[in-house]
């Protein structure tokens, strides 16, 4: 009898589960993803207001919605990255400029005309210069170089990113190479109009203030839709997760500096957003479901690692883990199919697959999903022995990190189709007896990851 009912159950929620897929529109999916990716989120850098905004506005979607905080009070899981607290208002820059025989000088204004964009280890300096413009094919070397051996200056329009980011007083964060030289920015149409044909040498003679270390607030934003209260799985959780920060603002493409991240991982975002607000009007399901959006991703799984270093719930409570990574662009003749990382070491994929072709979908194996296993949010919950694993619908393009991972390039009927099929998958984590489990080789891999965090 109870069997019976629980397949009359079951079957009720299988159509209701297929009303609320069908809410999934081309529409919403286009709307969402489009938004976060939009020019006006300048690529959702780590630490810049246009990430916290972002952050507000999944919170407010997820409360509209009717889904639950966690913790009471709050939609947001709480980190911090180091940083540097740097003054804008305190640099002095004079710039000399050689060509030939010919010098000239110019005193630059702190704040209006030249602010610090790094920081530097020395705090004075009188010495040759790069100086540089924003689509100098040379910058991001000199920027990403493990050391700098002299200052470097760059022309930036008022309107750039990095320049309203340099104002006054503010953080950076702390990068991992060796700052040694102070990266500053000159606001464009005061430096001399460079001569055809002969190079000009630039000296520098600058000072900055001592930087003061300060925490960059981060924010991982998360919302609960509790098990049905009768439930006897009503302990157990399972995440759905995406990241919702990009690299920002960088070195301009054809003119373009913003790396709008549209496909990584506006999609995986999107993904979480949609599949919250269906979940929230369908019956609650028998395993409590935590969606959560990631910060500091692209940091080094940042966001992630704090979440499974400081959880705000037990960790063995939670027995599977969703993770959603470009899901806007498939490989030729792979519309409307998924690939999961790591799909050898549980029976999550095998889940997951069913799930797809319940709707005529599938799953397909990917050449680097093994690679990529530890490459996302997930790992940070593998670390742990959680089983975890990110599912992608999509390519490495070559638009990937570029300003040109832009909405017009996603294949939106595509990435519908898999945001109804991810709520096929969710719904069977949730409703299955079994959780999903580590296979031999999974429990290998593990050992081995486990081992690797021990020695260190
Ligand atoms: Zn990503």
């Amino acid at each position: 009898m109870r069997d019976l009912c629980r397949l009359a159950c079951l079957s009720l929620l299988t159509t209701v589960a297929a009303a609320q897929a069908a809410k999934i529109t081309e529409k919403s999916v286009r709307e969402t993803v489009g938004w976060l990716a939009a020019d006006e989120r300048k690529g959702r850098g780590s630490g810049t207001p246009e990430l916290a905004a972002a952050g507000d506005w999944l919170a407010d979607r997820f409360a509209k919605a009717g889904l639950k905080q966690l913790s009471d009070g709050s939609w947001f899981h709480e980190f911090s990255l180091p940083g540097l607290l740097i003054d804008s208002g305190a640099v002095t820059l004079k710039l000399t400029s050689r060509v030939g025989d010919k010098s000239s000088e110019l005193e630059l204004v702190a704040g209006r005309d030249v602010r610090q964009w790094r920081p530097s280890d020395g705090l004075k300096g009188d010495e040759s210069c790069t100086v540089a413009t924003m689509d100098d094919p040379v910058l991001q070397r000199l920027l990403t170089a493990r050391s700098a051996r002299r200052p470097i200056i760059i022309e930036v329009p008022e309107t750039h990113a990095y320049w309203q980011q340099a104002k006054g007083l503010h953080t950076v964060l702390e990068e991992r190479r060796k700052a040694s030289r102070p990266v500053l920015l000159v606001r464009k149409g005061l430096l001399p109009p460079r001569p055809k044909h002969r190079e000009i040498e630039w000296s520098a003679n600058w000072s900055v203030a001592a930087a003061e270390r300060a925490d960059v607030p981060q924010r991982n934003v998360m919302a609960l839709l509790p098990a049905r209260e009768d439930s006897d799985l009503k302990k157990e959780y399972v995440v759905v997760s995406a990241h919702y920060d990009h690299i920002g603002v960088g070195r301009a493409k054809n003119g373009d500096s913003i790396n709008n991240g549209a496909d990584d991982d506006a999609t995986g975002t999107t993904a979480v957003v949609l599949l919250a607000e269906a979940m929230a009007k369908m019956p609650a399901p028998r395993r409590n479901i935590l969606f959560i959006c990631f910060a500091g991703e692209e940091r080094g799984l940042l966001g992630s690692k704090a979440f499974c270093e400081q959880p705000p719930l037990p960790l063995d409570q939670i027995v599977a883990v969703l993770n959603v990574e470009m899901i806007g662009r498939p490989e030729k003749g792979n519309a409307g199919k998924a690939w999961v990382t790591g799909s050898g070491y549980s029976d999550f994929a095998s889940i997951c697959d069913r799930a797809f072709q319940k709707t005529g979908g599938g799953l397909v194996e990917f050449r680097m999903a093994n690679q990529l296993f530890m490459a996302s949010d997930n790992f940070s919950f593998v670390r742990k022995g959680i089983v975890a694993h990110s599912l992608s619908a999509g390519s490495l393009h070559p638009d990937y990190h570029q300003p040109s991972d832009e909405v017009e390039k996603l294949d939106i009927p595509h990435m519908t189709q898999i945001i109804r099929r991810l709520l096929d998958v969710t719904r069977e984590l949730t409703e299955r007896d079994e959780a999903p489990a580590w296979n031999k080789q999974g429990e290998e891999i593990l050992k081995r990851v486990q081992g690797q965090r021990k020695k260190r």
